[in-house]
């Protein structure tokens, strides 16, 4: 997972949590403080987990899903992915 570029301190899974779900807020470092921001990467690679990978599977007009359940799956997609993002998204200093 994500380290301080600087010290090396190691971020928290909430840290991280916390910044994705505030709109990418930056990251200070627990022990350095300093700020690291989300690389541009990984914010398109949120978008497309976010959207264009669900709308293809959920809203797929072969599957014929009903939108109920269509919207139960993709809130529970979106949770998922935040939920594992920590593991793969990237902050470097600013
Ligand atoms: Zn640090």
């Amino acid at each position: 997972m994500q380290k301080c570029q600087k010290c090396s301190t190691q971020f928290t899974w909430k840290a991280i949590q916390k910044s994705l779900l505030w709109g990418y807020k930056p990251i200070s470092c627990s022990s350095c403080s300093s700020t690291h921001e989300i690389s541009s990467l990984s914010r398109i690679g949120l978008v497309l987990f976010t959207t264009a990978m669900p709308m293809l599977l959920v809203f797929n007009p072969i599957l014929d899903l009903r939108i109920e359940l269509e919207t139960a799956l993709y809130i529970l997609w979106v949770i998922l992915v935040i939920g594992i993002a920590p593991l793969f998204v990237k902050y470097s200093i600013k």
